[in-house]
């Protein structure tokens, strides 16, 4: 069982039939903002959802369903340019075509959960790139509609699917224009309608060699864990994921044990550090440990803003190749070369200060 506690496909031909239940729900919000820059812009609410799009697919990937409502704004009454251009739909028609958020939100999450034989259907939610469900769940909370998702929230970000397929794994933002054209679909509704782009999103999602890749589920970072019994623990097929709970300072979670051991995540050895954790620009944290049966490890930490303050720890822990070894040792070495120029510059400085001052006492 994978994180999300979906079961692996069968392989071979026979799998349709012997594939348990799945809907996935491929959906994409529309979503508009201040039209007057930051100044305008309400707290809590930097983008305001105009339009849910979303398609069901079943276990084969195959279309049962789509759902498809414009929301009346409340927040923001008018449409900043960007959204106007290419939605092409205009604030009066949303105003009077669209029902207000907690309605339509309602409607959309009925609409997701389906019941068979009085056991509900979990859906497994599918977008493209990571903001849909932490802005849906932003808008939820602005308007006080019960935030009904589990937590951990695992969901399927196409676009990091596609990435790790086509695009050597890049953290490139791919443009959904893009995955469409290079699969060779062809596009005939326009772009940046939620249903449109809803459904591109799951013929992109039919066509990639979806099964390979299904293990690499993303985990949405709305809410966080708020105690170290929260905390969460991931594994995938090469690499395992923790994400801590927050902590006020940096310091304070650098400092954490938790954050800062080394795990195997093939055989759960505590390992020992051969480089302990060393950083280059403050943000990312790296490190290298061996394990006994498994070999060398890498671990990398990033240190993320927490929505409400504070910060929180992503770490990650790979397998590491010679390759993989070699650059965490350049990287080292750049950050020893680094510090090295900032002491021989603290300490040219500081002779040049006293050379200074018993220039002024001499004289
Ligand atoms: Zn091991």
């Amino acid at each position: 069982m994978n994180p999300a506690g979906i079961p692996a496909a069968a392989p071979g031909g026979s799998a349709e039939k012997t594939r348990p239940e799945i809907r996935y729900i491929v959906f994409d919000l529309e979503w508009n903002q201040s039209s007057g820059g930051r100044d305008g812009e309400v707290p809590g609410m930097p983008f305001e959802i105009i339009e849910i799009g979303a398609v069901k697919l079943d276990q084969n990937l195959r279309e049962i369903g789509e759902f498809t409502r414009f929301v009346r704004p409340a927040v923001y009454q008018k449409l900043h340019f960007k959204v106007l251009e290419i939605m092409q739909v205009g604030m009066e028609e949303l105003k009077t075509r669209g029902e207000p958020f907690p309605e339509v939100c309602r409607e959309f999450l009925e609409w997701c959960l389906e019941k068979k034989e009085g056991e509900e259907i979990q859906p497994v939610f599918c977008t493209w790139g990571s903001m849909d469900l932490t802005e849906l769940q932003r808008n939820m909370a602005y308007h006080g509609v019960e935030n009904p998702f589990p937590s951990p929230l695992l969901y399927y970000d196409i676009q990091k699917l596609y990435n790790l397929l086509y695009e050597n794994n890049s953290k490139n933002k791919l443009p959904l224009e893009r995955a469409v054209e290079e699969t060779g679909l062809q596009a005939t509704d326009p772009f940046h309608r939620a249903l449109d782009d809803a459904r591109y999103t799951a013929e992109v999602m039919e066509h990639i060699d979806f099964d390979s890749v299904r293990a690499y589920l993303s985990l949405d970072y709305y809410r966080l864990p708020e105690k170290r019994s929260e905390e969460i623990y991931l594994v995938f097929p090469n690499y395992s994921k923790y994400v801590s709970r927050c902590f006020e300072t940096r310091e304070e979670a650098l400092g954490d044990k938790t954050v800062s051991d080394m795990i195997c995540w093939r055989c759960n050895r505590m390992l020992h550090k051969k480089i302990r954790w060393f950083t280059v620009n403050q943000r990312n944290y790296y490190c290298l440990a061996v394990c006994p049966e498994h070999g060398p490890m890498r671990g990398k930490i990033r240190v993320r803003h927490a929505p409400a303050g504070g910060v929180y720890i992503v770490k990650t822990i790979k397998a590491a190749d010679d390759a993989a070894v070699e650059k965490l040792l350049e990287r080292r070495e750049e950050m020893g070369e680094r510090r090295k120029r900032k002491n021989r510059q603290t300490h040219l400085e500081e002779k040049r200060k006293r050379r200074r001052r018993s220039g002024a006492e001499e004289g």
